[in-house]
């Protein structure tokens, strides 16, 4: 890709609103048999390199164009496990993109992601005093067999330890990722592991369900017929017995996969659902500036090379017409509970949804998937499970 042409002033475009910052950490303990994210086994002689580089990266895009005249919103160190990397290190990252964004630690949400079997209670403490001011614990389930079948290299006990030091450490807003139509998994096991999580009093939950990515070892064992998933009828009473147990307790469904008590939604993760512009630094990240998206060379190998060379490491770069963002912002806007604004759209593009899509949009109203109310497009109760389609039907 020609990168010169790209920063060419006369091209230039400009977030609009405050931008997300994305840090990408790729490296893992070992590969989870469900994962198809981007990151490395057993590369840990790579995470000096890569961190080095990622400095680089942090100056360079700092200096651009886009990112000169505004500080970042959020900022959120994700992968991959990045407490792999040791928590001075992320420290010192963090520490670098606050300097080069001109952003202070205490205006914006700062999150990192922690896979429990990779941090202890003086990581903790480091991370926070570096200006970490949220963490997000991929815990996925409080059964260790259902864990051991993960391929987590972490157990319940773990995740608690971890919950309680991350507290100690003065963490307050805290988020607990869980997973469920597991293998071998049935509506008790879910209902414990909801009951557990909801003891450890987290701000924030993240719920997925398992989905089966081609070519990872658990989508070849379906194949063969040797993986035990629940029926799709159970599976639909776990998402049920989930939001009505969260609504009890006090925790708001924002978006489809995520729960959060008041106050404590993600705004990096609802910039991304508002079509929002980010930056994403890191192999394999991908950036987004009022339409304009550049991926990240994803082979670290070659992102440390390109960058310690002097050089961009951006594969690819792909310029989103006015018609395909207005599309990707309704959309995205869906997965919100609360959906997407029908004056920011007329005003932002100049489109109105009922004109733009006609039948297939009106005839999603009449199935009642999708409702508007008080100048806001959203999916209905009914059509939430059924977003996908939803969404297959506007894109
Ligand atoms: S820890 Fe996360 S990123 Fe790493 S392999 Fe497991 S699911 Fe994938």
């Amino acid at each position: 890709m020609n990168v010169s042409k790209s920063c060419d002033k006369s091209q230039r475009t400009w977030p609009e609103e405050p931008y997300g910052l994305y840090l990408h950490l790729p490296f893992c303990l070992q590969k989870c048999p469900y994962c198809s994210f981007h990151s490395l086994v057993g590369s840990n002689s790579l995470i000096d390199r890569y961190t080095k580089a990622l400095f680089k990266q942090i100056e360079t895009m700092a200096s651009h164009h886009w990112t000169r005249t505004k500080s970042p919103g959020s900022i959120f160190f994700g992968g991959g496990s990045p407490t792999i990397v040791s928590p001075q290190i992320l420290g010192d990252l963090l520490s670098a993109c606050l300097s080069a964004y001109q952003t202070n630690c205490n205006d914006v949400e700062i999150s990192i992601e922690v896979n429990p079997a990779t941090i202890d209670r003086a990581g903790l403490s480091t991370l926070r005093q570096a200006g970490f001011n949220r963490i997000s614990i991929g815990a996925q389930s409080f059964h260790d067999k259902e864990l051991q079948q993960l391929g987590r290299p972490h157990s319940a006990e773990d995740i608690c330890r971890v919950i309680q030091e991350a507290k100690d450490a003065g963490f307050t807003n805290l988020s607990i990722d869980l997973m469920y139509g597991l293998p071998g998994q049935d509506e008790a096991t879910w209902q414990e592991t909801l009951h557990q999580a909801l003891k450890q009093n987290p701000d924030h939950f993240s719920i997925y369900e398992l989905t089966l990515e081609p070519g990872t070892p658990f989508s070849n064992l379906a194949e063969k017929g040797k993986l035990r998933l629940p029926h799709e009828d159970t599976v639909l009473q776990m998402m049920e017995f989930t939001l009505s147990l969260f609504e009890d307790k006090g925790y708001s469904q924002y978006e489809i996969s995520n729960y959060a008590k008041k106050g404590y939604s993600c705004l990096h993760n609802i910039n991304y659902w508002q079509n929002g512009s980010y930056i994403g630094l890191g192999s394999g990240a991908v950036s987004c500036l009022s339409g304009r998206r550049i991926r990240t060379v994803r082979d670290v190998e070659q992102f440390c090379l390109l960058l310690e060379q002097g050089q961009f490491p951006w594969a690819e770069e792909e310029i989103l017409d006015h018609e395909a963002r207005f599309r990707e912002t309704v959309i995205m806007g869906l997965r919100m509970t609360k959906g997407v604004s029908l004056s920011r759209l007329q005003n932002s593009y100049d489109l109105d949804p009922l004109d733009y899509y006609g039948k297939v949009l009106q005839s999603l109203l009449n199935q009642n998937l999708v409702q508007i109310e008080e100048d806001r497009l959203r999916l209905s109760k009914k059509g939430l499970p059924l977003a996908n389609f939803v969404m297959a039907e506007l894109v």
